[in-house]
């Protein structure tokens, strides 16, 4: 075994895996990397098919962003954002609330896909995202916005009530059925995967959780299974949607009603890469928001750009033009957050992973000048946000995040995101000939294919059958790595990803799927 393979054997514990497994075998040591392509000290090369846990945008060694960091890093690495400012995160703050606000206001002026009805003024009235508060991941992003939340709310409803009705204030959250949210205890309080989550149940604190719409096993869709998306052929009166209502009223007629509604925009992701039909976002937000719910958008994955670039009409993947926009520095038009799709504008905007493009660890909460005032007082008042983080508003990352962006809002990229959205969809429809491919569902760079004992009876593989692992084992000697979210095989390539890998990426799975499960 090579060197670097046994010190890792010996000294580390890696994240969600089954170490008796890992100790079995040679792992794959990584020692570079250049666009979408990994480089293991073997001398291997592999496709990077999730964009290394759905981080990068731009692929690996870009060199726009080697540059900012080595910029940077000239100047100073770190300092603390507890009592200072710096130059990068002060910029990348205000390049983020532009990015995160101006489909507000343009969104009147756009023609709004036949699906969506345009927001009324009054759901985007003193919503606008006007502060940043920077952590290290999606778990702290979510963190911070949990307790954001929870305390604007307490302050709003204490005013003015008596101390002894003050204390029994307690502001609830509801987030979706399969939810993930990270893994401190605040946001595993607010996810519900019983796998992840059930052990450390006497740790959190109690939220509700109400059915998300997974289309390809919803118990309201009447619909025999189809070679197709769910979403697509689904029969069903939106059930899913009056759910949410009646969860939002049952708890108000409790007296506590809902502090804040918790969500993935467009699709779920460790939940399974569960996408939401078109309208879903926009019609069980609008429900939230007229039962006076805040909402915390988790955009920890959906965002910048993964969910595909937003267009008038046709959904991208059905359109049939490819783009050839010539190269320019900037294009404001770039859809950035997934719920711009919906023109839906959250209270709280999650961000981590893609903020810097997969280079470093760092994250970021927006929220609005109305929760911000909230704690804001004299000193002794004690109204501070008392939560903060070492790195904090770190430098690297910052210089590493506002190259991210400028390369997300030019047109080239804007052009290559769609061009490969269009490629991915061409290249999965070759799988829909497995008879163990239930479901292949995609929104914008996000593929997820659900595997099954058979498509027509969408019988699922029991957990313990290592389904969607053995595919990836057997994806990963084919040069294509991924993890499987259970039976689903996720596909998240990095933006940079040629036609002619993202094909190599399907092919890995259709020949891996027929590897693992006969060529039946
Ligand atoms: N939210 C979502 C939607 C995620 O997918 C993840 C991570 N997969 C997180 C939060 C947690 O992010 P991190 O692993 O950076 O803490």
């Amino acid at each position: 075994m090579n060197k670097l393979a046994k010190l890792d054997h010996q000294f580390v514990w890696h994240p969600f895996t089954q170490m008796r497994d890992w100790l079995k075998r040679e792992p794959v040591v990584i020692v570079a990397g250049k666009g979408a392509v990994l480089h293991d000290i073997r001398g291997r090369e592999y496709l990077d098919a999730n964009s290394s846990i759905w981080t990068n945008l731009h692929g690996h060694n870009h060199p726009r962003i080697n540059a900012a960091i080595r910029q940077q890093l000239k100047k100073v690495a770190h300092s603390s954002a507890l009592g200072l400012a710096n130059e990068p995160a002060s910029i990348l703050a205000r390049e983020l609330v532009a990015a995160a606000n101006h489909e507000i206001y343009d969104i009147r002026y756009t023609i709004y896909e036949s699906y969506a009805k345009p927001p009324r003024k009054s759901q985007i009235a003193n919503r606008k995202l006007e502060k940043v508060f920077f952590s290290d991941d999606g778990s702290t992003a979510l963190e911070i916005a949990l307790k954001l939340a929870y305390e604007f709310t307490r302050r709003a409803r204490s005013a003015g009530v008596s101390p002894a009705s003050r204390a029994k204030v307690q502001p609830r959250f509801l987030s979706l059925a399969g939810a993930y949210h990270g893994d401190t205890v605040g946001a595993v309080s607010l996810g519900h995967i019983d796998l992840f989550h059930k052990s450390y149940s006497g740790l959190l604190f109690k939220t509700d959780q109400v059915m998300s719409p997974y289309c390809y096993r919803c118990p309201f869709n009447r619909a025999k299974p189809e070679r197709a998306d769910a979403r697509e052929y689904r029969k069903c009166n939106w059930e899913c949607a009056g759910l949410v209502e009646k969860k939002f009223a049952t708890q108000k007629r409790k007296g506590n009603p809902y502090a804040a509604f918790v969500f993935e925009p467009l699709i779920q992701g460790a939940a399974g890469m569960i996408p939401q039909p078109r309208g879903w976002l926009q019609r069980v937000t609008e429900i939230a928001r007229n039962h006076d719910a805040l909402l915390i958008a988790d955009e920890v994955m959906t965002g910048f750009g993964r969910t595909g670039q937003r267009s008038a009409g046709v959904p991208p993947a059905r359109r049939k033009e490819k783009f050839s926009l010539a190269p320019g520095k900037r294009d404001a038009c770039a859809t950035l957050f997934a719920c711009q799709h919906e023109g839906v504008q959250p209270d709280f905007l999650c961000l981590a992973k893609g903020l810097t493009s997969g280079y470093l660890p760092m994250a970021a909460t927006l929220t609005t000048q109305k929760v911000f005032d909230a704690f804001l007082g004299e000193y002794d008042e004690f109204k501070t946000f008392f939560h903060g983080h070492s790195y904090t508003a770190n430098q690297l990352g910052a210089a590493a995040a506002l190259a991210s962006l400028e390369i997300l809002q030019g047109k080239s990229s804007i052009c290559a995101r769609q061009n490969l959205e269009k490629n991915l969809h061409d290249e999965l429809q070759t799988l829909w000939s497995l008879p163990t491919v239930g479901d292949i569902r995609q929104v914008g760079l996000i593929a997820g294919i659900e595997l099954v004992r058979d498509w027509r009876t969408r019988k699922p593989f029991d957990l313990r059958e290592r389904a969607g692992i053995r595919v990836c084992e057997a994806m990963a000697r084919r040069g294509v790595l991924t993890r499987p979210v259970g039976n689903v095989i996720v596909l998240m390539p990095p933006y940079c990803t040629t036609p002619k890998q993202a094909g190599r990426m399907v092919r890995a799975v259709f020949d891996s799927v027929r590897e693992v499960f006969g060529k039946l």
